[in-house]
């Protein structure tokens, strides 16, 4: 059984959200603050966290990059207001793999959670299992060298970067099609599992990061190239 932490302050939908959960078979725990998420999280293992911005407290953008400073790799979904997209943004650039906005819809909840699920498991089965059909654990992006176990890049200089798993997901598409162009769709069903969503703003979200993480001059990119009205095509 999966198991999801819940960070949300405000009980009713804490309660609403967990009860769903549970009927769709995950073990939820919920935290009401940024601090008991953090303490949950260094005793127990969890497979997903759905993490509410506005806490009191240390807020979810706090709570994202504290655990992902301290090497938490768990996927995190944030969850912010509506008219607050500012705090998607810093909560992709924290180290979250994906958000939500609320009022969410239960049923578009529920997908993004299996399929974040499915990709961890997936994640896991790549990491213990050596076999020869296994993807790449590095690739050159540029002066980079990206290390898929390690979750980070490599510069020759000495620099490096942390990559989320999203990222990762992102560069391992790019380096199994160099030079052809991907679309936003297809990002979002290989990286995402998330056929038919109309959410392909996150994916220039996560496009907009890695250039930030990886090209020199992030503004005039010469790995990550924006092909208009089709997507995006990756030249080592
Ligand atoms: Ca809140």
């Amino acid at each position: 059984m999966s198991r999801i932490l819940l960070v949300e302050d405000e009980d009713h939908i804490a309660e609403g959200l967990a009860f769903n959960l549970r009927n769709a078979a995950y073990d939820v725990d919920v935290a009401s603050t940024g601090e008991s998420a953090l303490t949950m999280m260094a005793d127990t293992t969890y497979d997903l966290v759905l993490l509410d911005v506005m806490l009191p407290g240390i807020d979810g953008i706090e709570v994202c990059s504290r655990l992902r400073q301290t090497g938490h790799m768990e996927p995190i979904v944030i969850l912010s207001a509506k008219d607050r997209t500012e705090d998607a943004v810093a909560g992709l650039d924290a180290g979250a793999d994906d958000y939500m906005t609320k009022p969410f819809d239960l049923d578009m909840l529920l997908a993004k959670v299996r399929g974040t699920l499915r990709r961890q498991v997936w994640g896991r089965a790549q990491a213990s299992n050596h076999s020869a059909a296994e993807p790449p654990e590095q690739m050159r992006f540029g002066d980079w060298l990206v290390d898929f176990q390690t979750f980070s890049a490599g510069h020759p200089d000495g620099r490096t970067v942390e990559l989320s798993p999203k990222e990762l997901g992102m560069l391992r598409l790019f380096a199994s099609r160099p030079g052809k162009v991907i679309t936003r769709e297809t990002f979002l069903e290989e990286v995402w599992e998330m056929p038919g969503s109309l959410e392909t703003r996150t994916v220039d979200n996560f496009i907009r990061k890695l250039r930030q993480a990886l090209e020199e001059q992030p503004s005039n990119p010469r790995h990550i190239m924006s092909i208009r009205g089709a997507g995006y095509r990756f030249v080592p």
